[in-house]
């Protein structure tokens, strides 16, 4: 008989938030020290009461309608009951009855074409603690810096069924969440972790079998790798009869690559959610709702349409140039200043992206103003900074975002000269040192002037116009 793989994926993912979602603590305790960014709030102690952060409401909208789903204009925080060392309050605040976005859609593509991924769901919530396991003292630490660190999490249907298909959502979500500047959605960093819920059927049946749940999946290799792994696993136990299936919660061991039954999976009764009344209600009006709508960002495919028909680029360059957010705002402000899309888009496909790759820098992480790269460009294009030098200047721009390229160029002599009278003076010099290459010049090798050229445009420390130095050079070569 045929089989197939019915998967469905709830993912977690870390907003951008600078604070906490319900106290001012910071969101950001990469680095510091244990339980540095806490409060009475986030540690849940009694008394205490949680203040919605109007930031996360708003990444909650944005990423609701990013996935194409209906925002609930009154949205409400739940009680979801249950004990934990890591959860100080024994209860997580998060969203049950009124999430902030449901029924939205998501479309993905992959080696068989394109198909919608319905979302049942996005709600919002806190993170729990961290355990710290010391072996050596036989000991365990809690540290409280990440609880109420805020999470949204997207339940979609199990519309998946195959890793491929998983693999092209999950890189979906974070193209269309980093596009809003939502979350950086990094499965390294831990911004977004993943439960797959995974059950098998034989072909063409409508009755889903029994489910199992591997939770906190942190790499899209972990995750094909245990998709794999229980789809066999499933098979087997339907054909050959190796076990019986259990509803459960199950954990992937990527070395070993095995998963090992944990839990017999809780129902959503045995959580006991109840409204939380210490958290008002948020009621979305329509001033808030329009004021979100309009600042979403243009999907990246309508970028790329439109990079190469209005602009005129290459389907490459705009490929390159929509790979991130931080990217596409660089190269749009800077066409606005210089004019010129294609020299812009060499300049940051060619030049800011290796500069980011060689600092081991993603691409959202592109921190140049766009408008100061334009100025550059037009110095270069103009003549006035050679392209060499232009690159200085940009390596110097990532350095310091505020660098104002044409003060820079004069502070640091890389304005070029068009004192002809010094370029004659040096292109006299190297010529009367090196009579070898000169000769080779007159005697018909081409590469004998290139060595000349060059060594004249080191002594000008690359401040001159090329087509210039060349003509000079050429005419005293010719005058001896
Ligand atoms: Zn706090
Ligand atoms: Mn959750």
């Amino acid at each position: 008989m045929k089989y197939e793989t019915v998967i469905g994926l709830e993912v977690h993912v870390e907003l951008a938030t600078k604070s906490k979602i319900f106290c001012s603590c910071s969101a950001h305790s990469y680095g510091a020290d244990p339980n540095a960014h806490v409060c009475p709030a986030c540690c849940g102690m009694p008394g205490m009461l949680p203040v919605v952060n109007k930031r996360v409401v708003d990444y909650g909208m944005k990423a609701g309608l990013m996935l194409n789903c209906h925002i609930n204009r009154t949205t409400t925080f739940d009680k979801k009951s249950y004990y934990y060392p890591d959860l100080p309050a024994a209860y997580q605040t998060t969203q049950w009855f009124a999430p902030v976005a449901v029924n939205g859609l998501v479309e993905i593509e992959t080696s068989k074409g394109k198909k919608g991924v319905r979302i049942k769901q996005i709600h919002m919530e806190e993170d729990a603690g961290k355990l710290v396991h010391d072996i050596r003292e036989d000991t365990t630490h809690v540290d409280f810096n990440r609880t109420s660190v805020p999470l949204i999490e997207i339940v979609s249907q199990p519309d998946l069924s195959s890793a491929e298909e998983v693999e092209a959502y999950l890189e979906r979500l974070k193209t269309l969440l980093r596009f809003a500047k939502v979350a950086e959605c990094e499965m390294a960093h831990g911004t977004m972790r993943c439960d797959v819920n995974l059950s098998v059927r034989p072909e063409g049946s409508d009755k889903l079998g029994v489910r199992a749940e591997m939770k906190n999946m942190n790499s899209i290799e972990a995750i094909k790798r245990a998709i794999e792994y229980e789809t066999a696993r499933h098979i087997d136990a339907i054909e050959n009869g190796t076990e019986v299936l259990r509803q459960e919660t199950r954990r992937w061991d990527d070395i070993k690559g095995k998963s090992y039954a944990m839990r017999t999976k809780e129902t959503a009764g045995d959580y006991r959610y109840f409204p939380d009344p210490n958290v008002m209600p948020v009621v979305i009006d329509d001033e808030w709702f329009d004021s979100i709508k309009a600042s979403l960002p243009e999907l990246p495919e309508v970028k790329r349409a439109r990079y190469t028909d209005e602009y005129g680029l290459s389907d490459y360059d705009a490929e390159q140039l929509t790979k991130s957010i931080a990217l596409c705002e660089c190269f749009e402000k800077a066409y606005e200043v210089c004019g010129n899309a294609k020299d812009v888009a060499n300049w940051i496909i060619s030049e800011a992206m290796s500069i980011l790759n060689v600092r081991k820098m993603t691409y959202d992480m592109l921190d140049v103003d766009g408008k100061a790269l334009g100025e550059l460009i037009n110095l270069v294009s103009g003549g006035k900074v050679s392209r060499v030098n232009g690159k200085k200047i940009l390596s110097a721009m990532f350095d310091d975002p505020h660098i104002d390229p044409a003060k820079y160029a004069e502070s640091n002599g890389y304005v070029v000269s068009n004192d002809t009278g010094l370029i004659e003076k040096v292109v006299a010099q190297v010529i009367a040192g090196d009579p070898k290459a000169v000769s080779d010049f007159k005697g018909g090798k081409e590469k004998a002037l290139m060595s000349l050229f060059g060594r004249c445009m080191k002594e000008l420390k690359g401040n001159c116009d090329p087509q210039v130095l060349r003509t000079i050079l050429i005419d005293a070569i010719n005058a001896l």
